[in-house]
């Protein structure tokens, strides 16, 4: 079964084709992305996977004016006889759609019908530069491709197994009941992946597995998983908050927004700027870059240091406070550009936590993992991996399973 996996972002489309034989096993035809749509030019980058395992490129510079030319294209290009990996357009069988955000509506992937439709529409207060774009992706391929099935696949849905203890905020109930204030969390698609990868590689039955997932990019976020479900996580109302990000801050006082606007007269939309565009590492050092803060903290900058050694310290924190959550913890696992590729991240992440049954093996955590890895040392009663995440993958994994 071919299936399109498309992430529609604001100005970009990016997909990735895969022929699934199972729900376990896939094989990714053609990939690609369509950038800066609706702009003067626009790029599209076309990429077949050949058996071989290389990779034959292309890019077209035609002007792509919305989202409707550039799938068009995409599929053009999928279809082009010379270049393409089908011979038409109706062999693919279902588009995967990433979803940021479906509030409480929908735990698990839906096939689109006008309620999945309804739900991003009134999540996008809540997601106001994600789910636009994802609707517009959705309606667009559901009006050129209209002989294949159309999933939803929701960045929320893994959270929504949370109880209500870690998903409420101590505010005024009818808030929660009446605005739907509360943790969400965001990355679901990825947490639920690692977490399922890390069960198989810890040997452990995934509805008896209890791991803590670390998502750790650009934008961060941890799970704790308990027999498979997501029992708490770091992001909340919006990926705002818990570990401290390139540009956002993670926890904070929320004290220090009203102290700020009365302070320096600053408006909401400033604040917001502020918190989400101008604090994390970038903030505390002026690099949102991982790779520039350690440069700049080889080349001496304190700040830069004093930015890694926050980062890591909030990050221990979150690991101990999902460790005294889950009780028993069968394995850790890192994911994503920071989690797959900085050794140091890992190690002082989880430094001098053999009390708690976490122990690093340097020589094994050195360097980066671009295949699954075990960096905690046999003595190690919670054993510690690297997952390479591969969100697209678990999307065509989804709709298959959707429409099987
Ligand atoms: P997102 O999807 O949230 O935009 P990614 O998962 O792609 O982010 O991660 C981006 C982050 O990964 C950047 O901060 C970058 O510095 C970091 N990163 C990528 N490669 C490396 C590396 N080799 N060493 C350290 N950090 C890296």
């Amino acid at each position: 079964m071919k299936i399109l996996v498309i992430n529609s972002g604001s100005s970009s489309i990016k997909f990735k084709l895969y022929e699934m034989s199972s729900a376990e096993e896939g094989e990714v035809l053609a990939s690609g992305l369509a950038e800066r749509i609706g702009e003067d030019t626009s790029t599209l980058t076309y990429k077949r996977h050949e058996k071989d395992g290389s990779e034959t490129k292309q890019t077209w510079n035609d002007p792509l004016p919305n989202h409707e030319t550039g799938l068009k294209r995409i599929i053009k290009a999928l279809s082009d006889p010379e270049k393409g990996v089908i011979s038409s357009p109706d062999e693919i069988a279902a588009a995967g759609h990433r979803v940021l955000h479906a509030g409480e509506a929908f735990s698990a992937p839906t096939k689109v019908n006008d309620a999945v439709i309804d739900a991003i529409k009134k999540c996008i207060p809540l997601g106001p530069l994600h789910n636009p774009a994802n609707l517009d992706g959705i309606l667009v391929a559901s009006q050129i491709m209209q002989g294949a099935s159309q999933v939803a696949v929701f960045d929320t849905a893994f959270h929504q197994t949370m109880p209500p203890e870690a998903y409420l905020y101590a505010l005024p109930y009818e808030l929660y009941k009446e605005q739907g204030v509360r943790r969400y969390g965001f990355h679901g698609t990825s947490h639920k992946y690692v977490a399922r990868v890390t069960a198989k590689l810890a040997g452990v039955p995934q509805d008896q597995s209890n791991i803590i997932t670390a998502h750790l990019g650009n934008g961060s976020s941890m799970a704790a998983v308990r027999n498979g479900r997501c029992v708490d996580t770091s992001m909340g109302l919006t990926p705002l908050p818990g570990l401290i990000m390139g540009t956002r801050t993670g926890d904070i006082d929320p004290a220090i927004i009203f102290y700020l606007g009365k302070q320096l007269g600053l408006s909401l939309e400033e604040l917001d700027n502020l918190v989400n565009k101008q604090s994390g590492l970038k903030g505390i050092c002026g690099h949102n870059d991982l790779r520039d803060v350690h440069t700049a903290a080889e080349e001496g900058e304190e700040r830069a240091k004093l930015a890694l050694s926050m980062l890591a310290y909030r990050n221990k924190k979150f690991f101990g406070a999902y460790i005294a959550a889950l009780g028993r913890v069968d394995a850790i696992a890192f994911t994503a550009g920071v989690g797959e590729n900085d050794s140091w991240v890992r190690a002082q992440s989880l430094a001098d936590m053999e009390h708690l049954g976490v122990v690093i093996d340097l020589e094994r955590n050195d360097g980066r993992c671009s295949e699954p890895t075990l960096i905690s040392a046999d003595s190690s009663t919670i054993q510690v991996w690297v997952v390479p995440t591969d969100e697209e993958y678990e999307i065509a994994r989804e709709t298959y399973e959707v429409l099987s």
